[in-house]
């Protein structure tokens, strides 16, 4: 029954991501997905069980980041569960093609970004950095566009969300607290790889040229 339950919530995800297949993940495919998933687990294979075999890399990397750790797989699917019922844009964001992918996927990988671009928040923020400091600075590296460009890059840098993925609930209000200001680089930085880093591990890998 849970398989149909869950078949259930990806046909509604695939509506939304508009695949425009009919049999997008049916109860029967998400038994097989599961079977897939078999295969690297160890208790299932000591009953001498096997799982399915098949290629990608995809799965074995999913495993093996939420296997050992339950709270973050429970967490992680529900804020992906309360996500696609209140019908907030899923999918990939058409404009973040060289953003990787949160490890917790493409759902909250979007939440992620519609919310660093909230204008009104993002405006707060720069504009209590201004107060506080006195520019706009690149909390990584400090980079500054207006130092760098003049006038055109005047009151431009982006924001970038700290709070972890899997912790982001559609209820849940963005505070100033929960962005950083990054220059556009740091912030592609940060998204470059899975797992994203924080901003202190870019910050410590930052090297002054
Ligand atoms: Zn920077
Ligand atoms: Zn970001």
């Amino acid at each position: 029954m849970e398989i149909v339950e869950l078949s259930k919530l990806l046909n509604k995800m695939g509506a939304q991501l508009s695949t425009g297949r009919e049999d997008f993940r049916n109860p029967n495919g998400v038994y097989m997905k599961a079977m897939n998933f078999r295969r690297f687990d160890l208790a299932y294979k000591a009953e001498g069980k096997k799982g399915l075999e098949r290629d990608g890399r995809l799965e074995g990397d999913i495993w093996t980041a939420f296997a050992g750790n339950e709270v973050l797989l429970s967490l992680t699917a529900s804020s992906i569960r309360a996500n696609v019922d209140a019908g907030l844009p899923i999918g990939p964001a058409p404009e973040a093609e060289e953003t990787f992918e949160a490890e917790e996927g493409r759902v909250l990988t979007r939440v992620h970004l519609s919310r660093e671009r909230n204008r009104k928040l993002v405006e707060q923020k720069k504009l209590a950095a201004i107060k506080g400091a006195g520019k706009l600075a690149c909390e990584v590296c400090s980079f500054d566009f207006e130092a760098a460009y003049g006038e055109h890059g005047a009151g431009f840098i982006e924001a970038h969300h700290l709070k972890p993925v899997h912790t982001l609930l559609p209820g849940h209000k963005t505070k100033l607290d929960d962005l950083a200001l990054l220059c556009s680089n740091c912030h592609r930085m940060v998204h470059a790889r899975r797992p994203w880093l924080t901003v202190q591990q870019l910050k410590e890998r930052l090297v002054k040229l």
